[in-house]
């Protein structure tokens, strides 16, 4: 139903627009097009939301339809003489006319309900006028698609009315008709009302499937061209992003020949002359050292981050509790130092098509974070996992200073960090190398934290 509503609303609003305001722009129009298109439009302009333009064009299209058609019975009517199937057709005209005027008047609503009811009464009184012979309950069913025609799928209200109108008149005068007296109708004039009724139906049957079939090839047009769009954009964006990449890359590469010199002869300057220097001097040289030093740090970090993924060997199954445990031992010091613990709570899975130099990045990353945002007297990881169809699900646990909500976002971003230099060392690179990772391998990452309490970093990783 949503597909013929669509059909009709294309082929009276989209299409059939364009094209008529060009003819119009162009003068080709004939006055009875332009009148029957003007007709078409009466009420849709005074109306902003496209939805309801798009329902109240297909109000006036059915609604001119069943006027045409009305006055062609109305004409059989008076040819015949037959002055009761005149009245009854005069109150499907006047319903026709009554909406029409309506929609010019700009009472859409309500045109629309006497449009849905109206048809329903005038198709009552004609046969209860008429009799069997004149098959009008037939046209019930046809009334019983009106409502959703005619009204946005959301209106239940308006549907539910129309389609309940209908059938419970369908059903009272199939009840009804074999009481009714028979509207005298000779044998020839019954058979050519059959064909008269046969033949509007089939072609509204005929209508109905070729605008569907024209609807169906727009939107499959529409699908193939926005398809072939986003395949562009995508390639589009892959070249600008590696672009970028490459350009951090050069950037970062060049720079660090500069940077090491500095850094060289600062410290070269500090031992030679630093003696011989005044404290202000001296404390001048240090601080330069530790930029050039931080610098370094950086650009490595930037190195780093623009190589992920790049130049990797085949993929390989990998033991994460080997992971982990290369980077407990590698912190092994430090842990000492701070009474430090890395604990795998849960036995981790070996995972397969991972490189083992970018699960070491992650992991290695999110644990000394722990370890580094920790006030505790004993600074406790907990790694553990957990399994679905689809992924696996790593989590790394802190016992450490928390972070708040309102970062979940922006804290994967390159270079934000929530603590200054002097608090917490470090570059604000390590939570934006471990979210490319992450996405390389078509996960997740993401954090639940409470403040004071610890941080758990979860990531995903597709299974393949
Ligand atoms: P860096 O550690 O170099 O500062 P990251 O990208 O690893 O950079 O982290 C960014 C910021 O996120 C950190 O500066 C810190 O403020 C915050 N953060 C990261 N991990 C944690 C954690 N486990 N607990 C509290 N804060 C954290």
């Amino acid at each position: 139903m949503a597909n013929f509503q669509n059909t009709i609303a294309e082929m009276t609003l989209t299409d059939k627009t364009a094209e008529y305001s060009e003819k119009v722009k162009a003068n080709e129009m004939n006055p009875l097009a332009s009148l029957y298109e003007n007709l078409l439009n009466l009420g849709a302009d005074s109306v902003a939301d496209k939805e309801q333009k798009k329902y109240i064009r297909i109000t006036n299209f059915i609604t001119i339809n069943a006027f045409i058609a009305s006055l062609v019975y109305l004409t059989i009517a008076i040819l015949w003489e037959r002055w009761f199937w005149f009245g009854a057709n005069l109150g499907m005209t006047v319903v026709c006319l009554l909406v029409i005027f309506m929609n010019g008047f700009n009472y859409t609503n309500l045109s629309r309900l006497t449009f849905m009811l109206g048809v329903n009464l005038a198709l009552f009184g004609g046969i209860v006028i008429m009799g069997p012979q004149a098959r009008g309950d037939n046209f019930f069913l046809i009334a019983l698609v009106i409502p959703f025609l005619i009204y946005d799928l959301k209106s239940t209200i308006h549907i539910l009315l129309g389609v309940g109108t209908s059938m419970a008149l369908l059903v009272f005068c199939s009840y009804l008709v074999p009481f009714m007296t028979a509207y005298n109708l000779n044998v020839e004039q019954q058979l050519l009302m059959y064909h008269i009724g046969l033949v509007i139906q089939f072609f509204l049957a005929l209508s109905a499937v070729y605008q569907m079939a024209l609807y169906n090839r727009k939107a499959e047009e529409d699908l193939a061209s926005s398809a072939a769009q986003m395949s562009f954009q995508t390639t589009e964006l892959k070249r600008s992003n590696s672009d970028l990449e490459q350009f951090a890359y050069i950037i970062s590469h060049d720079l660090k020949a500069p940077v090491r010199n500095i850094s060289s002869f600062m410290s070269l300057l500090a031992t030679k002359h630093g003696p011989s220097l005044n404290p202000e001097a001296r404390e001048f040289v240090d601080y330069s050292r530790n930029g050039a030093k931080r610098m370094e740090r950086l650009i490595d970090d930037v190195l780093s981050y623009c190589r992920i993924g790049t130049n990797l060997p085949n993929p390989t199954p990998v033991n994460l509790n080997d992971v982990v445990s290369t980077v407990r031992f590698e912190l092994g010091e430090r842990l000492k130092a701070i009474n430090g613990e890395v604990i795998i709570s849960k036995e981790l899975p070996i995972v397969h098509n991972v490189h083992s130099s970018l699960m070491y990045h992650v992991l290695q990353n999110l644990i000394t974070n722990g370890l580094k945002f920790n006030k505790s007297a004993n600074p406790e990881i907990n790694v553990y996992w957990t399994n679905s169809l689809n992924y696996y699900t790593f989590s790394v646990h802190d016992n450490g200073i928390g972070i708040s909500k309102e970062y979940s976002a922006t804290i994967f971003q390159m270079f934000k960090r929530l603590h200054n230099e002097n608090e917490y060392d470090g570059t604000g690179i390590g939570l934006a190398i471990c979210k490319k990772i992450v996405e390389y391998y078509n996960g997740e990452i993401w954090f639940e934290s409470e403040a004071g309490k610890g941080t758990t970093f979860h990531f995903t990783i597709r299974k393949f």
